[in-house]
């Protein structure tokens, strides 16, 4: 049975998004864009049913809507009416549509919602292994008004994190980040979902070190092949398709609140779905996500096979294939068969290499790296 303080909150929101008085700035869309605020309370109602959800709002918004955040899950009774149980979870943190008109990154919240309440044994373990957070539409108002990237004072709530005095949205997502850091399970992995038009792509902006560490550099591309290994080859870009703060931190983003205050302990990236006519595959794409991020906090826990992580970093196997790591200007790869013959080679180089399974014919032997000064051998794991 639902609770009835969460019935109550749904509906005081319906009520209070409909005494919204309609917008004056000029709006470039008449329909939410295809999803609005109504949509997302529909959806809500049907999500706040599953006995490991519970829905709260953090804030409110300048014209009075709630913010609505769904955290996902096992909790220790059917209404999430007492504390979750803390114990041994990790914290993930999602969050969309900070730009009303970037649809598709609040398709994709939608799906992991969806995805984490599968009634599967995988969805069930990521219940119990983890906490996951989802702001699915962070700017409703924008979202309401028709505005492509602006809150209600014509602000964009992506970089307006270093102002000293914060938009109420902003304030609100800062006041729960900085809440849940404060607790005893904190976050590990935080999403901030976007889609861009650029060519038709799904792409993380990396932060390079110039803005960051050569540590969270290293991390970065751990996260983002975690999140390739889950999806085709090719589905995602590789991590060095964008680099940005090559100069500096860039202290206005979500992402420049958490560098700042909790450097290379949280996984923070922006994730870039495709915005283009025939943009699909939201599931594929937040099953992906979730899988990758809750393998980056769990530790090889949920989805890439432990016994494939190697001690040394320098060759990784993944689901999909063979990751190589860079090995320097000179660097190169060999795989060689069970009797040492090479059967394919290819150079490692500055960016490292990857080698799908595909290619690899042979079901015994040994992946072999070069770098400048050392050798290593690394026996092909079983197949799975
Ligand atoms: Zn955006």
């Amino acid at each position: 049975m639902p609770s009835l303080s969460r019935i109550a909150a749904v509906v005081l929101s319906l009520v209070v998004g409909a005494a919204v008085s309609s917008p004056r700035a000029a709006s470039d869309s008449t329909d939410g864009w295809g999803y609005g605020y109504d949509s997302l309370l529909r959806d809500l109602r049907e999500w706040k049913n599953h006995r490991d959800v519970r829905l709260d709002s953090i804030g409110a918004t300048l014209q009075g809507r709630a913010i609505w955040m769904v955290t996902i899950s096992d909790s220790t009774d059917s209404l999430g009416a007492v504390p979750l149980r803390e114990g041994p979870k990790k914290r993930v943190v999602f969050h969309a549509r900070t730009h009303p008109a970037e649809v598709q990154s609040q398709r994709i919240a939608n799906e992991a919602i969806r995805f984490l309440l599968d009634s599967g044994e995988l969805a069930g373990r990521l219940r119990r292994e983890f906490l996951f957070h989802v702001v699915p539409m962070y700017n409703p108002d924008g979202v309401e008004m028709g505005l492509s990237r602006w809150n209600a004072n014509g602000i964009d709530l992506e970089s307006n994190w270093n102002k000293p005095a914060l938009q109420p949205e902003t304030k609100a997502l800062k006041a729960r980040f900085e809440q849940m850091m404060a607790g005893t399970i904190p976050v590990e992995v935080a999403l901030n979902l976007h889609s861009d038009r650029l060519n038709c792509t799904r792409f993380f902006f990396m932060h390079d070190v110039g803005g960051t560490s050569s540590a969270f550099v290293e991390l970065e591309k751990k996260f983002i092949a975690g999140v390739q290994a889950h999806a085709r080859q090719g589905w995602f870009e590789d991590w060095d398709f964008i680099q940005s703060w090559v100069e500096a931190t860039g202290t206005q983003y979500p992402e420049g609140f958490w560098w700042i205050n909790h450097r290379e302990d949280v996984m923070a990236m922006t994730y870039e779905d495709a915005n283009c006519t025939g943009a699909d595959g939201f599931d594929t794409t937040a099953r992906a996500l979730v899988l990758g991020a809750a393998d980056y906090a769990g530790a090889g826990s949920v989805g890439i096979d432990p016994r494939a992580r190697p001690t040394d970093s320098d060759v990784v196997f993944e689901r999909s294939g063979i990751r190589i790591a860079a090995t320097g200007r000179t660097g190169a790869w060999e795989i060689r068969d069970a009797t040492g013959r090479r059967i394919l080679s290819g150079k490692a180089g500055l960016h490292g290499a990857f080698v799908p399974w595909s290619q690899v014919p042979a079901t015994t032997g040994f992946v072999v790296v070069r770098g400048a000064s050392s050798i290593r051998t690394v026996r092909l794991p079983p197949r799975w």
